[in-house]
């Protein structure tokens, strides 16, 4: 009987690499809300989307926290629901 080593595919790649650490936790940033659309701004796509959290690096509690910020700032029409004229 051969005994497979478990080994998970997302501990591997993070071995490697540095881990991200949240932008808001490191700079120990307080205000982010939908007042501030220019730092929203920088975790949507192009298209007006929000970025999901394997790509911002953010923790849990920020991205709660950013979600609703920019869902926020869009209903203030400070942030576009989409920038693609369909
Ligand atoms: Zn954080």
């Amino acid at each position: 009987m051969i005994q497979r080593k478990r080994t998970s595919s997302r501990f591997n790649k993070l071995a490697g690499k540095e881990k991200l650490k949240c932008f808001f936790c490191k700079k120990e940033v307080e205000k982010m809300n939908y007042k501030a659309p220019d730092t929203l701004r920088n975790f949507t796509t192009e298209g007006g989307r929000i970025l999901p959290r394997r790509i911002t690096g953010l923790c849990s509690k920020h991205q709660k926290v950013l979600t609703n910020a920019i869902k926020r700032a869009r209903i203030m029409a400070l942030l576009p629901y989409s920038t693609r004229g369909d």
